[in-house]
């Protein structure tokens, strides 16, 4: 349905794109994960022809996007676009931003178009709110209604550009869910994402960018648990983890801890045990005597669902599973008695703990 040769997509110079290559088949969903800066957003904007490609063929249906002979704005409703920021029409209610592109673009009668919209509001969840005005949906509804206002311009293909990374934390899901549903219903997306549990789970395959490349493409399970080139492998353990480097006894400790909450919210650990890892590190960082190069990480093991915290600093060995520290240390007792597992090891002047945190 798809096809994308060379492209390359230069602003002055500054090479963003440089050699970007795919085929993409009906009804694949596809996610564009990678570090941001790396052209994500001015890739999904060359494939819809907001941003003019300085080279390359793109192919929609076999027809040349950059042929001029080609009908470009035919050829453009074909991809529906959904961005970061909603983009609704403040002035009109909520029906009128689903049925002013039919009836204008497309010479819809307003009677189909109204009746088509009411269909694509249910599908989004939102028939109730036909008559509101954008000002008054959460954010998570004015995305709904966006995704609803695209699919009422009947494309074959949609690209979403970060579509939940203006949201609260508490909309994000509502968002998704309704990005699953048109997944399963068999359209054919390409999605920009941070949501790594999304890209896993509902995507037929994940591109990694960087360096102007598609720089890995495979399955999910392929760029998750097994990713093959060096930047894939950096970024999949930096989503996958939470880093501090510490560096003195005067830490930020409650930016940590917010951090820690953070992560750990994202990745629906409980309450309960996010207390325990924000306790445990705050401990760790206690007993540390040399802070000349201390790393903390934090990360989720999706398949146990464990939080596992490791400690590394330079020094001395500092073994806390040794006797005599756990004689008369009840912090630290109260620490390895909410772990499931605590290894320590001191290899080339470095200790490494380990632990991992009961889930209950
Ligand atoms: P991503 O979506 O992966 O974060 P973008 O595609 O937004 O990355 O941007 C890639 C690079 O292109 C960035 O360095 C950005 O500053 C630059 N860039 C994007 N749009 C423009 C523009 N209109 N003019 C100049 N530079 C741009
Ligand atoms: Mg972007």
């Amino acid at each position: 349905m798809i096809k994308v040769r060379n492209l390359s997509k230069h602003y002055g110079e500054l090479v963003v794109l440089k050699d970007i290559s795919c085929n993409i088949k009906k009804g694949e969903v596809i996610s564009v994960i990678g570090p941001s800066g790396t052209g994500k957003s001015t890739f999904l904007r060359c494939l819809n022809l907001l941003e003019t490609p300085t080279g390359g063929s793109i192919f929609i249906n076999d027809v040349p996007l950059l042929d001029k002979h080609t009908n470009v704005p035919k050829l453009r409703q074909k991809m529906g676009m959904v961005f970061q920021s909603f983009n609704l029409y403040a002035h009109l209610s909520v029906i009128e931003n689903l049925t002013i592109g039919p009836v204008k673009l497309l010479g819809k009668k307003y009677t189909e178009a109204n009746a088509k919209a009411m269909e694509l509001l249910k599908i989004v969840g939102l028939a109730e709110k036909a008559d509101s005005f954008p000002d008054e949906l959460s954010g998570g509804q004015k995305q709904r209604v966006a995704i609803a206002r695209c699919m009422a311009m009947e494309p074959e293909i949609l690209l979403f550009d970060e579509p939940t990374s203006a949201l609260d934390p508490t909309m994000v899901s509502e968002v998704l869910a309704v990005i699953r549903r048109l997944s399963r219903e068999g359209m054919t997306m390409i999605i920009v994402t941070h949501e790594m549990d999304f890209a896993r789970n509902t995507s037929s395959r994940v591109f990694y960018m960087d360096e102007g490349i598609i720089y890995e493409e495979g399955t999910p399970q392929q760029i998750f648990d097994n990713p093959q080139k060096e930047k894939t492998k950096a970024f999949i353990n930096r989503v996958r983890s939470l880093n501090f480097r510490i560096k003195s006894r005067n830490y930020d400790l409650y930016a940590m801890q917010g951090e820690m909450e953070a992560f750990c919210e994202k990745h629906m650990v409980s309450k309960k045990v996010t207390g325990f890892v924000v306790h445990i590190a705050e401990e760790l960082l206690e007993l540390q005597t040399d802070f000349a190069g201390i790393s903390l990480s934090l990360s989720y093991a999706e398949k146990e669902g464990d939080v596992q915290l490791v400690c590394e600093s330079a020094g001395l060995p500092l073994n806390p599973l040794k006797e005599e520290l756990l004689e008369d240390d009840i912090a630290l007792k109260l620490i390895l008695g909410r772990c499931k597992s605590v290894n320590y090891s001191y290899t080339d002047g470095k200790n490494i703990l380990v632990l991992r945190i009961k889930s209950e």
